[in-house]
C-alpha cells in the first residue's frame, strides 16, 4: 500500500472504532431457523469430546480481534448481484469451504452490516448471533476436529462506511459515483463478505458479480466467464492461488481493458477506467519489465496474471490486490510519469512480499512496506546504476533524521498508525544496511531464499532474521534489534550516513 496522505491525522482511531462497535453498530440480533430441532445427533467421532467455540479473534498482537480460531478457510464463492449502483445494494451469498481444526460447537466470522437472510451449515440450517462485527455461528451438528465442511451465507443491503482500525480512512466496499471499488487492507473485507479476516488464513476465491449493463467488474485471478442475460452481465473471476482476505477486491465500473504480456511471457490486464485520459497508461507501460526484473531479483512471480487498476477516484491510495493493484487517480501524476512508475514498482513488488509472502501478524508489517520500498531503490538502480540507488538512500536517510516524529522504528508499529512513515522509508533502509553488511551476493541470496521459504504463506520477523542468518552464517541479531526497534535509526558509516 501507498498513500499519498502526509498529514498524520492523530485521531484515536482505536477509540473511535470500539466506540462504533460498542455503541454504533447493532445491538444483538439473534435468529433460530425455522425448523423444529428435536434432537442434536452427535457424530460418533465426537462421542466422548466436549466440543468449545471457535475463538471470536486469531490473537494478533495489534489487533487480537481479526479473524477467528478454531477453523482454517480452503475456499470463498462470492455471489453477488449489484441491484442497484448507485448505493451499492446487493443481493448476496456468501459460501465457505472450510474445515475444522478443533472439535467445534460454534465459530465466527467477520462481518458488518447486511440484514442476514440466512446462515446454513452443510445444508443445514444454523443459529447464529451478531455483535459488532462477530457473527457467532452453532450448526445443528457440532463439527469434529478435521472435518470439512460448507457454510453459506445469504444477504442484502448496502455496505455500510467502515473506518479502518489502523489509519483513518474509509475501507472495504466504497460506491462512488457510477460504480465501487474496493480497498480493504488491513480489515475493510469484512464490509462486503463474511470471512476469516486476517492474512494467517488464507483461501482461492470465486467471484460471481452481476451488475447492470454497460458496467463490468475488474477482481482478483482470471475472468473465466462472462454471462449477458437480458440488461445484467454476470462476471466470474477465479483466483489460482491462495490470498489473504484484504486483498480480495471486487471493483464496478465501465473499464478500457488493456492486455499485454511481459517479455517472459506473463499476462497483464489492466483496467483503467473508461473516462480517464490515454495518458494514464504511461506509468503502467513497462511492468511488464518490471515482472521479468523482480521475478530475476526475488524468484518466479508467483500468481498466473498481474495487471493494475485505476479508478476515476481521488482516494490518495494505491493497494497491491493479489493480482490486480488498484490506484487512485490522484496516485498518478501525468507531469512525472518515471515518479509514478516508483509506486507502480512498489505495488507490483508487493505480489511477492505482502501477497506471496504474507505477515503472519501485523505487527509483521515492514515486512511488507520496508520491502516495497526498497523495491523502488531496486527499480531506480535497475534503470540508472549503483550511484543512482546510493543518492535515493541518501535522500530517505536524509527525510528519516529530518523528520524523526514522522518515521519511528519499523519493527513496533503503533496500532492505530500501522502505515506510519517508518514502515516504510526506514524499513526500506534496514534492508539495504542489511545489504551493505551482508555483501550484494548473500543479500540478494537472501531474498530469494526468504521468498522461496514462505511463499503462498506466511512469515515473521524472525523468519526473515532467521533466513538472514542462514544464508549469511553470521549473528545478526543485534543488527536487527538495532535497526527494527532503536528509538533513533542507526548510522550506516560506509555511506557516511549518521544523526548529527
Ligand atoms: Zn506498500
Amino acid at each position: 500500500m501507498k498513500n499519498n496522505n502526509h498529514i498524520q491525522i492523530f485521531l484515536a482511531c482505536l477509540l473511535t472504532v470500539s466506540m462504533t462497535m460498542a455503541c454504533g453498530q447493532l445491538s444483538g440480533e439473534s435468529v433460530s431457523p425455522s425448523v423444529a430441532i428435536t434432537a442434536v445427533i452427535v457424530p460418533e467421532e465426537a462421542v466422548g469430546v466436549e466440543p468449545s467455540a471457535g475463538t471470536s479473534g486469531l490473537g494478533d498482537s495489534l489487533y487480537p480481534g481479526f479473524g477467528n480460531g478454531g477453523y482454517d478457510v480452503d475456499h470463498y464463492t462470492l455471489d453477488i448481484v449489484v441491484n442497484d449502483v448507485a448505493t451499492s445494494n446487493l443481493s448476496a451469498s456468501t459460501t465457505i469451504e472450510a474445515s475444522a481444526l478443533q472439535d467445534l460447537r460454534s465459530f465466527n466470522l467477520d462481518f458488518v452490516g447486511f440484514i442476514i437472510n440466512g446462515i446454513t451449515v452443510n445444508g443445514e440450517p444454523a443459529d447464529y448471533y451478531r455483535k459488532g462485527q462477530e457473527v457467532t455461528i452453532t450448526p445443528l451438528k457440532p463439527l469434529v476436529d478435521g472435518q470439512p465442511f460448507t457454510v453459506v451465507i445469504k444477504y442484502m443491503g448496502s455496505p455500510e462506511e467502515m473506518q479502518s482500525v489502523a489509519l483513518p480512512v474509509q475501507t472495504g466496499w466504497v460506491t462512488v459515483d457510477g460504480g465501487s471499488f474496493v480497498l480493504s487492507e488491513p480489515d475493510g473485507s469484512a464490509s462486503f463478505y463474511p470471512v476469516n479476516d486476517h492474512p494467517r488464513d488464507k483461501a482461492t476465491y470465486t467471484f460471481r458479480v452481476t451488475v447492470p449493463n454497460p458496467l463490468e467488474v475488474a477482481a482478483n485471478g482470471m475472468l473465466i466467464e462472462t454471462l449477458e442475460k437480458g440488461d445484467k452481465t454476470t462476471f466470474v473471476f477465479e483466483t489460482r492461488d491462495p490470498m489473504a482476505s484484504y486483498l480480495a477486491t471486487i471493483n464496478i465500473d465501465e473499464f478500457d481493458v488493456e492486455n499485454m504480456q511481459s517479455d517472459n511471457g506473463i499476462p497483464i490486464r489492466n483496467y483503467y477506467s473508461t473516462e480517464l485520459p490515454a495518458e494514464v497508461r504511461k506509468p503502467f507501460a513497462r511492468q511488464g519489465e518490471m515482472l521479468d526484473y523482480f521475478s530475476e531479483v526475488y524468484g518466479q512471480y508467483p500468481f498466473e496474471v498481474y495487471g493494475s487498476m485505476v479508478m476515476n477516484t481521488e482516494f490518495e491510495s494505491a493497494l497491491e490486490n493479489q493480482t490486480l493493484s488498484i490506484y487512485g487517480i490522484d496516485m498518478i501524476d501525468y507531469e512525472d510519469v518515471e515518479g509514478t512508475e516508483l509506486t507502480v514498482a512498489h505495488e507490483l513488488s508487493h505480489q511477492w512480499f505482502g501477497d506471496s509472502v504474507s505477515v503472519a501478524d501485523w505487527s509483521d508489517i515492514w515486512l511488507n512496506e520496508g520491502f516495497a520500498t526498497y523495491a523502488e531503490g531496486l527499480w531506480i538502480e535497475h534503470l540508472n546504476g549503483r550511484e543512482a540507488l546510493d543518492d535515493w538512500v541518501k535522500s530517505q536517510y536524509a527525510d528519516v533524521v529530518d523528520n524523526q516524529a514522522y518515521y519511528p522504528a519499523p519493527g513496533k508499529p503503533p496500532a492505530d498508525d500501522l502505515f506510519n512513515g517508518g514502515v516504510y522509508v526506514w524499513g526500506g533502509l534496514t534492508l539495504h544496511a542489511l545489504r551493505l553488511e551482508v555483501g550484494d551476493e548473500i543479500f540478494f541470496e537472501i531474498l530469494k531464499t526468504y521468498f522461496e521459504r514462505y511463499k503462498n504463506g506466511n512469515a515473521a520477523t524472525d523468519d526473515f532474521t532467521a533466513v538472514a542468518e542462514d544464508v549469511s552464517g553470521k549473528e545478526l541479531t543485534e543488527f536487527f534489534n538495532t535497526w527494527l526497534y532503536n528509538k533513533e535509526i542507526p548510522p550506516i558509516p560506509v555511506m557516511e550516513l549518521g544523526v548529527e
